[in-house]
Order: C-alpha cells, then structure tokens, then sequence
C-alpha cells in the first residue's frame, strides 16, 4: 500500500542558483508553502539526478527503495488536471528517459511508477509529481491491486462505464482532464 504519511521537516542546505524559478500558481492551501517549490528556490538539501526548463528529477528523502525517483515539474501545479497538457507529456517523456537507468542504477529488477494526484488518491505533496519506484521481490512494498475490498462490476456495469469514458472524449467542449 503507498504511504500516506509524511512528517518530516527537510534539512538546511544549499542547491544551485538556476534551478530557482518564480512561482506562477497557487502554493497548497492548507499550509501556504509548498516543500518542492521550497527546494528548487533552495531552501533545503535535494539530490538531483536529472533537471531541464521544464522538469527536475530528484531523490526522495523517504525512498521506498534506494533509488526512488520524484519528477517534477518546475512550476507548481497541485493535480494531474492542473498541469498544462505539453508539461504533463514532458515529464512522462522525462520519466521514460529516467525509468531504465534508475532502474539499473537501482540494482532493481522492476518498477512501480505511481501518481497519486489529489488527496483523496494519497497525494501529500500538493506539487504534482511522478514517483519512479525500483522494485525488488519481497521488498515489502505493494500497491494491492486488484484491490481486495472491491466488488467486480458484471459485463454491463463494464461496458457502461467504458461507453460513457468514450462518449465523454468525443465531446468537443469537455474541459475535464489535463489543460490543452
Ligand atoms: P505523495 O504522497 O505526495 O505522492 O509523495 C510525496 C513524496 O515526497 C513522498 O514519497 C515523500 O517521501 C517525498 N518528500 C516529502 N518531503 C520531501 C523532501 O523534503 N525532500 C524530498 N527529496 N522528498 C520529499
Ligand atoms: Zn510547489
């Protein structure tokens, strides 16, 4: 299951002048400041293993295993529906250049690559990110799907809701979803 909780405070340090950036969005709400816009202004250590105008790679400070991986975008965007659509295809263009290696780098023998986007999916920090998570067998880390408390929806049920999804992206007015 993903960790839900975080109680860290980040430690004083230093990073390199370029990689701060002005902040054009909303901070998170609920704290007024947000720690990943705080370490690419330079507020406190990170360990970046890749960084261009749009995006930052950076180690987390409570990996699942050695070589877990946040990409990031520069500016603060809280949710996947936040992101404007060409920043949204960067980072997964980052993250696929970044799987493979990190995974070696890892020593790991698999990957778990995780978004949780919005608090009730377990994002704790408000500044939309993807997690590169090098997975060993029994690492003790799982993702439990399928999820064991779930009812399986019968044919009809399925194919309702697969015919509203496609419905939907045929719409030409809907707004939902990542920017254009
Ligand atoms: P979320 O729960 O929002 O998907 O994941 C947030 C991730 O950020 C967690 O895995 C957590 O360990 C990581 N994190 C939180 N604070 C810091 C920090 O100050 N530095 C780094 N490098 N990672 C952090
Ligand atoms: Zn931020």
């Amino acid at each position: 299951m993903l960790r839900t909780t975080r109680n860290r405070s980040s430690r004083l340090g230093h990073i390199l002048p370029e990689f701060m950036h002005a902040r054009t969005a909303p901070l998170t709400p609920t704290t007024g400041h947000c720690i990943f816009c705080d370490l690419m202004h330079g507020a406190a250590e990170v360990s970046i293993c890749y960084e261009d105008a749009t995006a930052i790679a950076f180690l987390d400070i409570q990996p699942v295993n050695a070589g877990h991986v946040l990409v990031v975008p520069r500016e603060h965007y809280e949710t996947l529906q936040d992101i404007p659509k060409a920043v949204g295809l960067h980072l997964y263009q980052v993250a696929t250049k970044l799987i493979p290696v990190v995974q070696t780098a890892a020593g790991a023998t698999d990957m778990n690559i995780v978004v949780n986007s919005g608090a009730a999916a377990g994002q704790n920090v408000m500044h939309y990110h993807i997690h590169l998570i090098p997975r060993r067998v029994d690492d003790g880390f799982d993702v439990p799907l399928p999820f064991p408390g779930s009812q399986m929806p019968n044919r009809q049920q399925l194919d309702a809701m697969a015919a509203r999804i496609g419905s939907m992206l045929r719409d030409p007015l809907r707004k939902d979803g990542m920017k254009l």
